[in-house]
């Protein structure tokens, strides 16, 4: 296995003897991501689908799928589809979907001549999905293998997260209890595009958590700045609009390998303190990671730390996720809601006075820890909700914006000691 660090290496080098004006331009590829099938003489270090594929359904193996499951199943394929095919700055798309009644059993190849991706059902898979591709000695492949758990050995969550009972800013791999096959579908396809595992950056192919997007009904769940860094590298092209932000609540975390990737994390709660504690939330940790047992952002003052008062320092978490081929900058302010959607300080909303200004780099995601001043509010309970302006070089903007997890006590005057 070649490391990542020595494979760009050859990449830059590769290209820049191929051309040397376009040294300039890929003299340090971020290389964020991994290829699954590594070739230095290939396109972008790794072997690819000879163009964007269809995906073929195998429906003779299907069990336990009841009707409405099975159409929810339908619904999330061509939702994620979408997704794919949404992704700006590549050629990478699906071009349609089908059904067959031919039997699939993985890596049991149909020897398609045309770019294809088989998805088959299994009641006694391995793992809850799997994928690969039949790669030759040629930089490019025509098949590749996608295959899932049927409902009857693995229930899935088919829904986006408020289909299943979760707050999308509180949801990771498990929306209503059930593994999201929304989640497993972009990661495996993303597999058959050529994309390994990632164990260095923050990505949908990290494992357990991966973040909601705030987006329309079909659109919750994205790939990653890197995910699509890898797309544009092996299937570059020149669509669509890439200048767009997200702010999600969570990160990866370095320190937790699992296998060939790392774990990935729902971000803490914010709260007050007296120090950082760990980024992530502790409680819903899957696994053995060592951890401080605290799931707020901050180290204990009394209780949880999310009763607070008119000018406490708050602890906040939030990455901002930079979809854009340049670098973006921010401006991440901090609001506060009785409900978990921002409506601006015409709708009512509070800020915090504080303005965060700080970069995000192109194709790249940045966790922030950032202090903000509780403003002087009404006591009650209120949403956190991080909202970021990005700006780029010829001064557009975008934003977006996430309620942080969990909610913090505005105390009483009394209570504050006023
Ligand atoms: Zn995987």
């Amino acid at each position: 296995m070649i490391s990542a660090q020595f494979r760009s290496t050859i990449v830059s080098r590769t290209l820049c003897l191929a051309a040397a004006s376009a040294c300039l331009a890929v003299a340090s590829p971020a290389n964020a991501w991994d290829p699954a099938s590594p070739d230095a003489n290939c396109t972008a270090g790794g072997k690819a689908f000879s163009g964007p594929p269809a995906v073929v359904v195998h429906t003779a193996e299907m069990d336990g799928f009841g009707l409405a499951e099975f159409f929810q199943m339908l619904q999330a394929i061509s939702d994620i589809h979408d997704v794919v095919g949404n992704v700006a700055d590549t050629s990478m798309a699906i071009t349609s979907s089908s059904f067959s009644s031919d039997p699939f059993t993985y890596q049991t190849w149909y020897g398609d001549t045309t770019p294809t991706i088989h998805v088959g059902f299994s009641s006694s898979a391995p793992f809850p999905a799997r994928a690969s591709r039949n790669t030759s000695a040629a930089c490019t492949y025509d098949e590749a293998h996608i295959e899932i758990s049927n409902q009857s050995l693995y229930p899935w969550a088919f829904g986006e997260p408020e289909a299943e009972g979760d707050p999308f800013w509180d949801a990771g791999k498990w929306p209503g209890g059930l593994h999201s096959f929304r989640l497993m579908y972009l990661h495996e396809l993303w597999h058959t595009f050529g994309v390994a595992h990632s164990d260095h950056s923050y990505s949908i192919m990290n494992k357990v958590d991966r973040p909601w997007h705030n987006r329309p009904a079909g659109e919750q769940f994205q790939p990653l700045p890197d995910d699509v860094e890898a797309l544009r590298e092996l299937y570059p092209d020149s669509r669509g609009d890439s200048f767009h932000i997200a702010l999600l609540n969570t990160w990866h975390d370095l320190a937790d390998p699992i296998g060939d990737a790392i774990s990935h994390k729902m971000l803490c709660r914010p709260s007050i303190g007296n120090g950082w504690a760990d980024f992530w939330d502790a409680s819903r940790l899957v696994g053995a990671a060592v951890d401080d047992g605290l799931d707020t952002c901050g180290t204990p003052v009394q209780g949880d730390g999310t009763d607070v008062c008119p000018g406490d320092t708050l602890r906040t978490r939030v990455a901002i996720a930079n979809y854009d081929t340049q670098s973006v900058d921010m401006a991440l302010r901090m609001w506060f809601s009785v409900d978990d959607v921002w409506d601006g300080v015409a709708g009512g909303d509070v800020r915090a006075t504080e303005v965060r200004n700080f970069t995000v780099n192109a194709e790249a995601a940045s966790l922030q820890g950032r202090l903000f001043t509780v403003p002087d509010l009404a006591a009650g309970e209120y949403y956190v909700i991080a909202k970021g302006v990005a700006t780029d070089a010829g001064g557009s903007k975008v934003n977006d914006w996430i309620p942080l997890r969990g909610t913090v006590n505005v105390l009483s005057p009394l209570a504050c000691g006023n």
